[in-house]
């Protein structure tokens, strides 16, 4: 084993907390190591619905959450401008018989009053405020939507690609100084005489064991904080919530639609991109969350929610089945969906692990601020003075001078729907990346037709965003993900990867087949009617192509 790194902080997880705060750590000159056990964003940042807002279910019982994830959302905005979309919801008013009650019409007004509050906090995240609109404008806006609603009030919101925001901290973090490692799991705390000395770590594809020394690990392990923090004998209490989403293969309504599941909890349909996302479960887990995937009834409950609402949507084609482990503070008693969201820094020195800081808790919306409260509390422990924080004016890679995708267009050689997906995934740096398409024509090519993923952004994402293995491409620029589940895209993105990165064919077959299973766990439990053709289609056409090489 080699001499042990020095560091003053090692960040564990790489999740929106890990990488944030190894991003604002390294900005605030310390030394820093980021381990991730896989790639960033596979936990709950990037199986969370990817909604930078205020959460508005949260103003009666935690105003202060509201108020956080709202300033933040701003923040962010202005840290990573290319990669937020607004998301216009509608809450649709329903009445319960053939005739509007009294009551029906006193909940739709303290609809209207409650949203009307959120406004006040609109102009933190730049969101626009309420409408409410009649029935007729409803049905212009959502002709989709059953027969008999009354109206709706309008609600502004905020979506990103969460994968690509852990990247891109993780990526900036890098670029100020941290060392950053993916793959890399921390096996053990290594403490002397009550303190925090370091970690052990593994990396997961070479086998090769290491030690890291710090007098600082902050452990953001999101759901498997718990058990992490146990080996060292502290306890990180945590109820961990699980949430599981569908993806549908294509657009079945233009906004947000907020509505109600079978017993009453809110779930949502938002459009996003070319596909249809369906939102969310929220259950108590309390198995391994290595061990997570989506069941039956999950789906159905989900599916029976959205048609209540839009009962065109029974007709649609399940994509994915994604899910993701709420990190809720620890409560006994209230409902998964009445937890507090708030977020706790727990210290282990009360435990004889003096150096070991875990987070619990906290919002996506909110991920740049909790990470600056872990950094002040980092320089706390190492004694150091106080530095003042930049994350929220320094832009993320690529969020500066973000370029008019049209002009882009005009100026490159690229189609304008491609020059905005680029440009909407990697800000600035996509003229980069369409410089490689002037220096090879051949990089031009769309490699699939459901997300028009180029060429020359897979051999961008493995130049510089830290890719080591081809599943890490759903995350950066969403290989074999889509509707196609890969058939197009996954064989022409190994090799390209291959090529890159020097494998061997064995493992480029190898690489590929692992990509197929990631895509199968979110598949397994939706497979039926069209969703089983596809499936055969994509394993048969792998199966009969040969490897390029
Ligand atoms: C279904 C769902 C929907 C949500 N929707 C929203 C939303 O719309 N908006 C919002 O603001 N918030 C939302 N949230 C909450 C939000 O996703 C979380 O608060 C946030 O992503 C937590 O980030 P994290 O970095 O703490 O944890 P995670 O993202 O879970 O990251 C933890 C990381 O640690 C890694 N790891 C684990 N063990 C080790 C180890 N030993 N060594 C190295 N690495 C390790 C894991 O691989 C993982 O990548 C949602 C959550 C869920 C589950």
């Amino acid at each position: 084993m080699a001499a042990a790194a020095e560091y003053d902080v090692i960040v564990l997880g790489g999740g929106a907390n890990g990488t944030g705060t190894a991003r604002d750590c390294a900005m605030r000159g310390l030394r820093v190591l980021l381990l991730e056990k896989a790639d960033f964003g596979v936990g709950a940042s990037g199986n969370s619905s990817g909604m930078i807002h205020g959460g508005i279910r949260y103003m009666l019982s935690d105003r202060k959450v509201t108020a956080l994830a709202c300033r933040d959302s701003g923040y962010i905005q202005r840290i990573a401008p290319h990669l937020l979309f607004r998301i216009p919801f509608l809450m649709p008013f329903a009445s319960r018989g053939e005739e509007a009650t009294l009551r029906d019409r006193a909940a739709w007004y303290a609809t209207e009053v409650y949203v009307g509050t959120y406004d006040l906090f609109q102009p933190l995240k730049r969101g626009k405020p309420s409408t409410r609109l009649s029935a007729e404008e409803l049905y212009r806006l959502e002709p989709a939507l059953r027969p008999g609603l009354r109206g709706a009030v309008t609600l502004d919101e905020w979506g990103i690609d969460a994968f690509r925001l852990c990247a891109l901290n993780a990526l900036s973090a890098r670029a100020h100084g941290a060392d950053v490692r993916t793959w890399t799991e921390a096996r053990e705390i290594l403490a002397e005489g009550g303190r925090v000395r370091g970690v052990r770590f593994r990396d997961v594809l070479t086998g090769e064991v290491g030690e890291a020394r710090a007098p600082v690990v902050f452990n953001a392990t999101g759901a498997w904080s718990p058990a992490f923090a146990r080996r060292s004998g502290v306890s990180v209490p945590m109820r961990p919530g699980k949430g599981v989403h569908l993806t549908l293969d294509r657009r079945y309504s233009s906004y947000g639609v907020i509505l109600s599941a079978v017993d009453g909890r809110q779930m949502f349909v938002m459009p996003h991109e070319s596909e249809s996302i369906v939102g969310t479960t929220d259950d108590d887990y309390y198995g391994d969350p290595d061990d997570l995937e989506a069941t039956n009834d999950e789906i159905e409950y989900l599916m029976e929610g959205a048609a209540s609402l839009l009962p065109g949507i029974r007709g649609a084609r399940i994509t994915r089945a994604w899910c993701g482990l709420r990190t809720t503070l620890y409560a006994y008693g209230p409902n998964e969906d009445a937890l507090s969201r708030e977020h706790q820094l727990y210290d282990g020195a009360r435990e004889g692990a003096a150096g070991l800081l875990s987070l619990v808790g906290g919002k996506l919306a909110s991920y740049r601020a909790q990470s600056e409260e872990a950094t002040d509390r980092i320089l706390a422990l190492l004694g150091r003075p106080p530095v003042a924080c930049r994350t929220h004016e320094e832009p993320l890679p690529g969020g500066d001078a973000v370029p008019d995708p049209e002009a882009l267009a005009r100026e490159l050689p690229v189609a304008a729907p491609v020059a905005a997906r680029l440009v909407y995934r990697h800000g600035s740096v996509a003229r980069d990346i369409l410089r490689l398409v002037e220096e090879d024509p051949r990089l031009g090519l769309v490699l699939c037709r459901d997300e028009a993923i180029l060429a020359a952004e897979v051999v961008h994402c493995v130049r510089h965003e830290l890719v080591r293995r081809l599943q890490d491409l759903r995350r950066r620029c969403r290989v074999g993900i889509g509707a196609c589940a890969g058939v197009d895209c996954a064989r022409l993105a190994a090799q390209l990867a291959g090529r890159e990165l020097g494998w061997s064919p064995e493992r480029v077959r190898a690489e590929l087949a692992d990509l197929l299973d990631a895509g199968w766990r979110e598949r397994r439990a939706i497979l039926d009617g069209a969703q089983l053709a596809q499936e055969e289609l994509v394993r048969g056409a792998h199966a009969a192509a040969e490897v390029p090489w």
